[in-house]
């Protein structure tokens, strides 16, 4: 496990035992699965999604083992930079368009791909003076209505983004759409057929799917051009029913810690801020390092699961800032410095910690804190 940055040091050598690891051959494996999940002939190109530092991951940690994807897609126009600075040269999708006309300052490297979110962006493109001509897609408002043209206005925009291609202004424009309950069985039929409609006899890649989509409804990436899957790459499943395990999808990020302190407590007896977790009986309960300032979830609740020396157990009252308690009844043999996992490969599935606190995975993988030390496994380079 090669220490990749800054304050990582080599495990025994870490002044906290708390420590990320992300597993790069995870991501390798996870970019294959979607891969096969697939239409055979005519697959579309897969834009790997990295958004917010690859979900938490690292980009620079991620990205050699993403080299097989199309592209990458990112939020921001700095992030898109990020990537060409780490050696990315192929084409990179931006989310989240243009901020400002100042943005198009930023367009100056070849193969961006720009989301085009509200007919202002496509005025700021026609006055733009970067020379790098960025292609454009359209977003449908969709059934998630957060950014993109309602039904009303999509074609008019187009007829705009159109002008500005006969001008040399921009390059392809291809449409978008993004579900908001692709995580259900029946959850994209209508929007699907909605999106179709409104795109209809207009020329140009489509892409719509996302990790849910891509998984759960397969026949949907066929006849687009592009999917966009995120959270599925990073080997976390997005269906409350079926684990990453069942869609054949490896964890890449896993969490450790230790065991730094044992309390036997007498029934009737307080653990943590506010008794919330009360010793129905003497029990033993070990304290462990890590906390809400690390981005463990501070509404996890008694009974979420925690991994203590190879057993499963439970997480005891309150969260705290640094520590937690978890209950150490099934593992006699813990003790002082007994690793901890919290989530990940050897752990509890981080969908299942993110479930138990009322949350969703990308929350807990985007979320850890900067003050965790991330080490790198599985390097693919
Ligand atoms: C984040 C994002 C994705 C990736 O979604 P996952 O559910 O993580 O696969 C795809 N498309 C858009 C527009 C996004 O914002």
């Amino acid at each position: 496990m090669p220490p990749v940055n800054a304050p990582y040091r080599p495990e025994g050598l870490l002044a906290r035992p708390l420590h990320a690891r992300v597993d790069a051959s995870a991501v390798a494996h996870n970019l294959a699965r979607l891969r096969a999940a697939l239409p055979d002939s005519d697959a579309p190109r897969l834009w790997a999604t990295v958004k917010a530092d690859a979900y938490g991951h690292g980009l620079a940690r991620v990205l050699p083992a993403l080299r097989d994807a199309d592209g990458l897609a990112v939020l921001h126009l700095d992030e898109a930079r990020a990537c060409r600075q780490l050696g990315w040269n192929g084409p990179v999708l931006i989310y989240g368009g243009l901020y400002s006309p100042a943005d198009t300052l930023l367009l100056d490297t070849p193969d961006l791909h720009l989301v085009i979110t509200h007919a202002a962006q496509l005025q700021w493109l026609a006055q733009s003076p970067a020379r790098e001509r960025p292609a454009i897609w359209l977003r449908f408002a969709g059934d998630i209505h957060h950014t993109g043209f309602c039904a009303d206005d999509y074609r008019a925009a187009f007829e705009q983004a159109r002008q500005l291609a006969a001008r040399g202004l921009v390059g392809e424009i291809g449409h978008l759409n993004h579900y908001a309950r692709a995580d259900e069985a029946d959850g994209v039929g209508q929007a699907d057929a909605y999106f179709r409609e409104v795109v209809r006899g207009l020329p140009g890649p489509v892409s719509t799917s996302n990790s849910a989509a891509v998984l759960g409804h397969a026949g949907l990436a066929a006849g687009t051009q592009w999917v966009r899957p995120g959270l599925a790459l990073y080997g976390a499943s997005p269906f409350a029913d079926r684990s990453a395990a069942q869609l054949a999808l490896r964890p890449a990020m896993s969490l450790h810690s230790q065991v730094v302190g044992i309390q036997r407590v007498r029934a009737g007896a307080g653990v943590g801020y506010s008794g919330a977790f009360v010793a129905p009986a003497t029990m033993d309960v070990g304290i462990v390092t890590c906390g809400y300032a690390d981005g463990y979830p501070r509404h996890a609740p008694t009974g979420t699961p925690v991994m203590v020396a190879g057993v499963r157990t439970r997480l005891l009252g309150r969260v705290s800032m640094d520590m937690m308690a978890v209950d150490l009844d099934p593992i006699p043999q813990a003790a002082i410095g007994s690793p901890v996992t919290l989530w990940g490969a050897d752990g509890p599935p981080v969908e299942e910690v993110a479930m138990a606190a009322g949350t969703i995975a990308a929350q807990l993988l985007t979320g850890l804190s900067a003050r965790v030390p991330v080490a790198l496994a599985g390097a693919t380079r």
